[in-house]
């Protein structure tokens, strides 16, 4: 076959990898065995529904050779093998799976990173080898061919002579140079250090053939020293979530998610626990760092491996987590599960959905714990995946919301920084009943709209919800130790002594008639026009009525199913301001100026709620004539 080309993006990983300034060279046969490793589970998972293949588990193993004399490290694997087309696709091109979330590719440093925390797979061959061959034969074929490349040229598939089903790869180590002796990697030693390092956990016997000089007996009855070899296992294949939690290191646990879970930075926390209570399991679980870079795309699956006694029965069982903790990566593996059980049973499995409620509860409390004692940590956290926990509070009617709520966070006007409800409810005045929100786009944006000055004057402290889905949190949980939410905004904010309210009161019904008219004036847009003290220092505003507040009204229209709701819109004037003795004026002498001020400014009100005008140039032409006359 001719001369292959490597995709773009396979090629910029290539030439990083041959040029690789990278200390930490020894990775890539980790990376390959990993390969190796991923290759044979996946033989052995289809052995137990597909009847075609008939393996022994005990069969299964990666065999590791030296040729020292030729330069030639060998990683052999009885797995699933890949077909001509797959050789192809998956050394011609980067795996998806592996997405490469390169950062910049210029800065040398970043590249160590990248090559340092990301399972960067396959192509870190290159970084010891100048020439790669792939012997592979698939399960599915009865045909071998070799993939095989020196690099950044391209590659070639050609076919080859191979007995059994698996892969064969060829590592032609590169001579030493001034930096670096890759001669180590021909070195048995050395070798069975890497793998043990890096490989331990590996469920199946990664063996090598190593040299014993044994006594025995010679022709002439003298003993001699014999050179005999033998294949042994180097590995303990205890995988690391049966090891002893306090002998496993931080760089352990790291490496094996990066490489598990295809993320390249470590984990934000990681939770090991051991259960042995009704049923017996380990579980592993992992909280990403940073947001997966699908993870709201149609692709992204939650759901955490599934184990039984050591062996992956299902990569991803959704069943484990729910959507809430979606986000969350890892594995359980229980001995009572049985090997053949199938997808549908295990869905009503009992043992597997107390085990999914077991690993709701851990994770809730790591979570509450993280909340106590590592502020900053759970901030972190929160930032990432914050959304997700409001999603749970909101979904299903607020069926989880007890569950969620103490973990939920909001920006508060007074501390300037993320709050819990527990906080907000353990700082509040005495008389006051109510917790205080505001909605808007931005906590910069909140803070200046005019009902939150007034509040914020009297020393309330009030939340400020950027984000869409807060409002309906609120609503959904209604009260919070039997204290209600109160918008800012809404037409029910109460903050009058009862002397202030009677005093309103004369005010509105002495207006009664200019008021009227404006709102006639409105018609179809707000409900009411009245004077308020809910003002400080600006003239207007807008407050709502009912259940749907302005932020929901912007929510639920940008919605694709936008049913064009309303929310039921009041202008408010402030009764201190001097603009209220101008209209009161303009109504008894000027009626075609009270019109115009009235239009303005109910849209002076909806910008600043980040409302739109429906009709910004007569808008525009009303000012002009005001600012003309
Ligand atoms: P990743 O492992 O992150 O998917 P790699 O570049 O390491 O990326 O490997 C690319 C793909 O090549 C793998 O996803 C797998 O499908 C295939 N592959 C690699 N090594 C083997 C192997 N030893 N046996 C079978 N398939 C393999």
């Amino acid at each position: 076959m001719s001369n292959k080309q490597f995709k773009a993006e396979s090629k910029r990983l290539l030439d990083l990898m041959i040029n690789s300034i990278y200390t930490n060279k020894e990775i890539f046969l980790r990376e390959l065995i990993s390969n190796a490793s991923d290759a044979i589970d996946k033989l052995y998972y289809r052995s137990l529904t597909d009847k075609k293949i008939n393996i022994n588990r005990k069969d299964l193993k990666i065999k590791v050779s030296i040729d020292k004399e030729a330069r030639k490290l060998i990683i052999e694997d009885n797995g699933l093998g890949m077909t001509e087309e797959e050789l192809d696709n998956n050394l011609g091109t980067i795996a998806k799976s592996g997405s490469l979330a390169f950062k910049s590719e210029n800065e040398k440093k970043e590249d160590i990173n990248i090559i340092g925390q990301f399972g960067v797979g396959f192509y870190s061959a290159f970084m010891v080898s100048d020439l790669v061959e792939v012997e592979s034969k698939s399960v599915d074929s009865d045909k071998a061919y070799c993939w095989s490349s020196k690099g950044v040229d391209g590659y070639e598939i050609n076919p080859c002579d191979k007995e059994t089903a698996g892969t064969k790869i060829t590592l032609h180590i590169k001579e030493d140079s001034e930096e670096e002796k890759y001669s180590q990697f021909l070195d048995t030693y050395t070798i069975q250090g890497i793998i043990k390092k890096y490989s331990d956990y590996i469920s199946y016997p990664i063996t090598m053939d190593i040299e014993h000089t044994e006594k025995v007996e010679g022709e002439d009855k003298k003993e001699e020293e014999k050179t005999v070899v033998k294949e042994e296992t180097i590995n303990s294949m205890i995988p690391l979530w049966k090891k002893d939690k306090k002998k496993i290191k931080e760089e352990e646990y790291n490496s094996f998610y990066t490489e598990k879970f295809y993320d390249y930075e470590k984990p934000l926390k990681v939770i090991h626990s051991s259960v042995e209570g009704q049923y017996k399991y380990d579980t592993l679980l992992y909280i990403p760092s940073h947001l997966p870079f699908d993870y709201y795309t149609k692709e992204y699956e939650k759901g955490l491996q599934l184990y039984a006694n050591g062996v992956l029965i299902m990569n991803k069982c959704s069943d484990l987590l729910p959507d809430y903790f979606g986000f969350v990566k890892g594995l359980v593996d229980s001995d009572d599960l049985s090997l053949n059980i199938s997808r549908e049973i295990l869905q009503h499995d009992r043992q597997l959905r107390v085990i999914a409620k077991n690993i709701e509860n851990k994770i809730k409390s790591e979570l509450e714990n993280l909340l106590k004692n590592d502020r900053e940590k759970y901030e972190e956290f929160f930032k990432n995946f914050g959304v997700q926990l409001k999603y749970g509070t909101y979904a299903d009617y607020g069926m989880n919301k007890e569950k969620l709520q103490d973990l939920l966070l909001f920006y508060s006007s007074t501390e300037k920084k993320l709050v819990t409800l527990k906080e907000y409810v353990a700082k509040m005045k005495e008389e006051q009943t109510s917790i205080y929100y505001a909605s808007g786009e931005s906590v910069d944006k909140i803070d200046l709209l005019p009902q939150v000055e007034i509040l914020k004057d009297k020393g309330y402290e009030i939340l400020y919800l950027t984000e869409n889905v807060d409002e309906f949190v609120f609503q959904v949980l209604m009260q919070y130790e039997e204290k209600s939410f109160k918008n800012v905004c809404s037409d029910n904010i109460d903050l009058d002594s009862k002397e202030e309210k009677e005093k309103l009161k004369k005010k509105n019904e002495d207006n009664k008639e200019m008021l009227e008219s404006m709102k006639e004036l409105l018609k179809g847009e707000v409900q009411n026009v009245r004077f308020t003290h809910r003002l400080k220092n600006h003239p207007i505003c807008l407050t709502s009525e009912g259940a749907i507040s302005l932020e929901m009204e912007k929510t639920l229209n940008a919605m694709p199913n936008n049913q064009n709701v309303k929310a039921q819109i009041i202008l408010e004037i402030n009764e201190k301001h001097e603009i209220a003795n101008k209209l009161k004026n303009l109504f008894k002498e000027d009626k075609e100026s009270f019109e115009k001020y009235t239009k303005v400014l109910y849209a002076q009100a909806r910008l600043i709620e980040g409302l739109s005008i429906e009709n910004p140039t007569e808008i525009s032409n009303l000012i002009c004539e005001i600012f003309a006359k």
